[in-house]
């Protein structure tokens, strides 16, 4: 059997795994999360995000807002989380500017801004992609507001746009 190849079909190709979905990037290099109820318990999250409501949870028994949202309290490990509407404005804290270098998938998107974001009135700093100006015209202290997009794959998340 020395030399025998197996073929399949009239295409001769050898079998073998199923191709991968290319529209994705492998999961561990996949920015964006996995977003349905059987993938995640903050399905939610995903789901008020495509209404164009940005939340998270809230511990009901010592008032702990968590960001990124939570299952458990990270401060009395309570699972009883209410979820609350985020403000949707907020501030630029620090922000950066990827000029080379990008992740996986994002190459045509250079050059982009990533930054942290202090939401207007709560005391949570959020980390996302800042849209809307150019990188070098970008400030601390600048005004943003959150915006929902879609992923191609048909997922959703986060982003920010600067105010004009
Ligand atoms: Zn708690």
């Amino acid at each position: 059997m020395a030399g025998a190849v197996p073929t399949v079909g009239s295409g001769g190709r050898v079998p073998g795994p199923p191709e991968p979905p290319y529209d994705r990037p492998p999961f561990l290099l996949d920015f964006f999360p996995l977003e349905d109820a059987g993938q995640t318990r903050l399905a939610k999250f995903f789901d008020e995000l495509r209404l164009g409501r940005l939340t998270t949870t809230r511990c009901p028994r010592d008032a702990t807002m968590a960001w990124p949202p939570r299952v458990v309290c990270p401060t009395c490990h309570g699972e009883e989380m209410e979820w609350i509407e985020l403000p949707k404005r907020g501030t630029v804290y620090a922000f950066s500017a990827v000029l080379a270098g990008a992740p996986l998938g994002m190459e045509s998107d250079v050059p982009f801004v990533v930054g942290l974001v202090d939401l207007e009135g709560v005391a949570l700093r959020l980390f996302g992609r800042i849209v809307g100006r150019p990188w070098d015209g970008c400030e601390i202290g600048m005004s943003v507001s959150v915006e929902p997009f879609d992923v191609p794959d048909g997922r959703v998340f986060y982003r920010f746009r600067a105010q004009p």
